[in-house]
C-alpha cells in the first residue's frame, strides 16, 4: 500500500474538480445512479498493508482514499468490543459496537436485529434496490444479516454467492486451509462477473485467506504473499466496476477494509485491545471525503458512510444508535 501525499491529492481532485465543473457549465447537472461495494478482507494488519505490493488498493486508493481506522469500541468503556472477525463484521454491517448489536464472538449466538443491518437500511428505504453477497463465510448472510428471519427484517438480498466451505467434496480441507484460498478465488471471480452484468447497488464481498495464513505463519513472506493475492482478487473486482461504469450513468464507491489486526509478538493471534489488533486500514475511490476521514475513522463510520453515498433514509431511532459518523460529505 502506497501512502500518498493527501495534501498534494486534494489539491489536484480539487483542481480537476474546477476544471470539470468549468467545462460543464451551463449544462444539467448529471445525476448518476450510486451504487456502493464494500469488501472485507480478513485480519491483515495495517503495517502489513502498508509494506506490502498493492497496485490495485493504491490505484483504487488514488493516494487520498487510504486511511488508518481502528476497531474494538472504547477500551475500558462498555462499547470495547473483542478485536474478533465476526465481531468487527457487525459493527461494520450495524454501525454499531458489540454492546449492541450483541455478536462478542464467531459463534454468532445471539446478534441484537433491534440493530439493523446496512442491507435492511437500504430495503426499507426502497424495496426496489437491488442486493447482492459474495462470501467465504455462510454465516455471514445466515446468521450477522439473518437474511430471511423476520425478525432481522425478511429477505434482504436479492443475490448471494456462498457456501463452498460447507462443500467439502468440491473443496476438501485442508490444514494449511488452501481450498479457503480457491474458494476466496472463486467468489472474486462470481463477484466481478455479477457486479458487470448486473451492477447491484449494495453488495458485500468477504475474503477470508489472510487470516488463515496469519494464523499459520503469523508475520512474514507467506503474509505478504497472501495479501498479494488479495490485491489481484480485488483488482478484478475493480476492473468489473470501471467497465460497469464505463457504460451506464453509475456512480460507483468502492470502499475495502479489514476487521482487525494481529498480535505484536507473532501475527498469529488476536482478539485483545492491543494497538496493532485494533488498527484496520480503509481504503476508497471516493471522491467525497470530509476531514473526519484523516481523523482515526472507526469501523463502525462505514455504515453511515455507505448511506451517505447511497442517499438512503435511515429511520430516526435507528440512526439515533448509530456508533458511527460519515466520511463522506
Ligand atoms: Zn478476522
Amino acid at each position: 500500500m502506497t501512502r500518498g501525499s493527501s495534501t498534494l491529492s486534494s489539491a489536484l481532485i480539487l483542481l480537476a474538480a474546477i476544471m470539470v465543473n468549468g467545462c460543464n457549465e451551463g449544462a444539467s447537472p448529471i445525476t448518476r445512479t450510486p451504487k456502493a461495494l464494500f469488501i472485507i478482507v480478513d485480519g491483515i494488519p495495517a503495517d502489513v498493508v502498508e509494506r506490502a505490493s498493492t497496485p490495485y488498493l493504491d490505484a483504487i486508493s488514488g493516494g487520498r482514499g487510504y486511511a488508518r481506522a481502528y476497531v474494538g469500541g472504547t477500551p475500558g468503556q462498555e462499547s470495547e468490543s473483542p478485536t474478533v472477525s465476526a465481531v468487527g463484521y457487525n459493527s461494520l454491517l450495524t454501525g454499531t459496537w458489540a454492546n449492541k448489536h450483541n455478536v462478542w464472538d464467531n459463534a454468532v449466538s445471539d446478534p441484537d436485529y433491534n440493530y439493523w443491518d446496512i442491507f435492511r437500511i437500504a430495503k426499507a428505504h426502497d424495496a426496489a434496490l437491488k442486493t447482492a453477497i459474495f462470501s467465504t463465510w455462510t454465516d455471514n448472510r445466515t446468521k450477522l444479516l439473518g437474511d430471511g428471519l423476520e425478525t432481522a427484517g425478511g429477505n434482504k438480498l436479492d443475490y448471494h454467492f456462498d457456501g463452498f466451505e460447507l462443500d467439502t467434496k468440491r473443496f476438501p480441507h485442508d490444514p494449511l486451509r488452501d481450498y479457503i484460498r480457491d474458494i476466496d478465488e472463486l467468489v472474486a471471480a462470481e463477484a466481478a462477473r455479477y457486479i458487470e452484468s448486473n451492477g447491484p447497488d449494495l453488495s458485500w464481498v468477504y475474503l477470508e485467506y489472510t487470516d488463515d495464513v496469519g494464523h499459520g505463519y503469523g508475520d512474514g513472506p507467506e503474509m505478504s504473499a497472501a495479501v498479494e493475492l488479495m490485491d489481484g482478487q480485488i483488482g478484478r473486482i475493480w476492473n468489473a466496476v470501471q467497465n460497469r461504469q464505463r457504460t451506464h450513468d453509475e456512480d460507483w464507491m468502492i470502499l475495502i477494509t479489514t476487521d482487525h489486526g494481529r498480535d505484536e509478538l507473532t501475527g498469529q493471534t488476536h482478539g485483545g485491545q492491543t494497538e496493532r489488533e485494533r488498527t484496520i486500514w480503509i481504503v476508497t475511490n471516493s471522491g467525497n471525503l470530509n476531514t473526519h476521514f484523516d481523523e482515526l475513522p472507526a469501523i463502525v463510520d462505514i455504515l453511515p458512510s455507505i448511506a451517505t453515498h447511497l442517499q438512503l433514509e435511515i429511520p430516526e431511532n435507528i440512526r439515533d444508535q448509530l456508533d458511527g459518523r460519515s466520511f463522506i460529505d
